[in-house]
């Protein structure tokens, strides 16, 4: 498996983030990437991705989302705020919503959800993060039987035109984007973070040639809260080809591999020539975030079962909080998949 990793990721470190009301360390740490970087180094030494140019972040994303997050700092600073860009400020409704020209106002236009801070050097790192995951998408494209791209900032919040959810850009859609652009008629998007891939499934709604499928904690109950419902299937042309499965609070493994061959049988029958895992292991049972009952030995099995499509496949990292288990928990699904 090769495995991929840009260290100017590590330049996004927000002081805080907005969670039960105050300011707490983030969750989502430079220290994650390091503590993933060291547990898969057996795999081989990790690749250093090329610069892939805006041009290819907006194949999924709005040239004016782009232009607003490498800006955003800028005009953050010179409106004399004293901390890292962040913004209560909402539309009410974003779809009559006029974009003003005030940084403050811009944030919130262009943010779904207020707990994640945009720093001088977050675009720098989101890019970073996007590279490595297109880089990813570029070797298996090329003949590599499988990809590790150990992202982060992650990205499967990250809509076409909304950052949210620690997600700057969207590193899976952006690789199975570049899958399609290198031959690919038909990808598949496996997304089993414990949140939602609502970035995901927000570019891809009115699409037929990429099926989207999540397994998620219930959006009733979890972050991102208002996307993830089983009903949510697609639009237009993309009707059929989303499909959620939200599962509830204490779910335990047997029934999330119910979830998992449900979701096979949709990527099977779909025909995919190319498979993109949205991986976070923020699903392992002591991870802060979770609320399923997976255990370590669980995301070994995982990665086994991921392995049985057979399909050349790309893992994009996205979410993971348990820090003391989660290089190793990484570890598990990749050792699980390459047997
Ligand atoms: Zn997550």
């Amino acid at each position: 498996m090769r495995v991929f990793f840009d260290p100017a990721q590590r330049l996004h470190a927000p002081v805080a983030e907005l969670y039960g009301g105050q300011l707490i360390d983030p969750f989502e740490s430079p220290q994650r990437a390091d503590r993933i970087l060291d547990a898969v180094s057996h795999l081989g030494t990790a690749s250093e991705p090329r610069d892939f140019g805006r041009e290819a972040l907006t194949r999924v994303h709005a040239p004016d989302f782009v232009a607003f997050l490498e800006e955003c700092w800028e005009a953050w600073a010179a409106e004399g705020f004293a901390g890292d860009a962040m913004t209560a400020a909402m539309p009410p409704d974003r779809r009559e919503a006029h974009c003003p020209s005030h940084i403050e106002g811009r944030l919130g236009y262009f943010a779904f959800s207020g707990e994640s801070a945009i720093t001088s050097t977050t675009f720098k790192a989101a890019r970073a993060s996007a590279n490595t995951a297109l880089a990813a998408a570029e070797a298996v494209a090329q003949g590599a039987k499988s990809a590790f791209a150990l992202c982060r900032p992650p990205g499967h919040h990250c809509m076409h035109a909304q950052f949210g959810g620690y997600c700057y850009l969207n590193n899976a859609a952006l690789a199975a984007q570049a899958m399609r652009d290198s031959g690919a008629a038909q990808v598949a998007i496996l997304d089993i973070d414990f949140h939602h891939g609502n970035g995901t499934q927000d570019i891809f709604y009115d699409r037929a040639d990429v099926l989207f499928c999540s397994i998620h904690g219930d959006p009733d109950r979890a972050y991102p809260f208002y996307l993830g419902y089983s009903e949510e299937v697609g639009r237009g042309a993309g009707h059929g080809f989303n499909h959620n499965f939200p599962l509830p609070e204490a779910t335990a493994f047997a029934a999330w591999l119910e979830a998992f061959e449900a979701a096979a049988g949709h990527i099977s029958r779909f025909g995919a020539e190319a498979l993109v895992v949205s991986l976070g292991v923020d699903i392992y049972e002591s991870d802060p975030q979770s609320f399923f009952r997976i255990s370590a030995p669980n995301l070994f099995e995982i990665g086994r079962r991921i392995a049985q499509f057979s399909m050349p496949t790309v893992f994009v990292m996205e979410g993971g909080y348990a820090n003391d288990e989660l290089g190793a928990n990484v570890a598990r699904v990749l050792t699980g998949f390459t047997g």
